[in-house]
């Protein structure tokens, strides 16, 4: 395993939209540790493959010391309404209140192929969005309501 550096806001590849996983093998595997490393190693709650500059659906969300690895996300519910502060490992330093559902359902595979759905609240819910928003180019700061001094 190997702590990656992490794409920073301004670098073009973040706006890009990440194609899907079509093969589940020890390179994803190598590139999920990969991540899962690099978002340890941080302390952040998530890590797109877009943000180890990797355009593939494929997202880590850390919270309640889980981790979840997230293949071809899709959300197919939402409920309710949350409006905190957020940032992003690739926009260093800036905070700002987002809208998001307070509950999140999401279908994804994992990192071997087998598709489960996972419904999370609060802070994971948030994350599942973030995370989701940076593989179709997608940033926080595009959806911030107020920033934080
Ligand atoms: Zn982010």
């Amino acid at each position: 395993m190997a702590i990656r550096n992490i794409v920073k806001n301004g670098d073009p590849v973040l706006r890009k939209k990440s194609r899907p996983v079509t093969v589940f093998d020890s390179r994803l595997h190598e590139l999920l540790d990969d991540m899962r490393e690099t978002l340890l190693d941080v302390d952040g709650a998530g890590l797109a493959a877009v943000q180890v500059g990797v355009l593939r659906r494929a997202v880590l969300v850390y919270t309640d010391d889980e981790m979840i690895e997230l293949i071809n996300p899709v959300i197919v519910e939402t409920d309710g309404e949350q409006i905190d502060p957020e940032g992003c490992l690739s926009v260093p330093e800036v905070y700002g209140t987002v809208s998001r559902p307070y509950t999140v359902t999401v279908r994804a595979q994992d990192r071997f192929g087998k598709e489960f759905t996972i419904t999370g609240h609060g802070l994971r819910a948030r994350a599942f969005c973030h995370e989701l928003d940076h593989l179709d180019g997608g940033l926080f700061t595009d959806k911030v309501l107020e920033y934080l001094e």
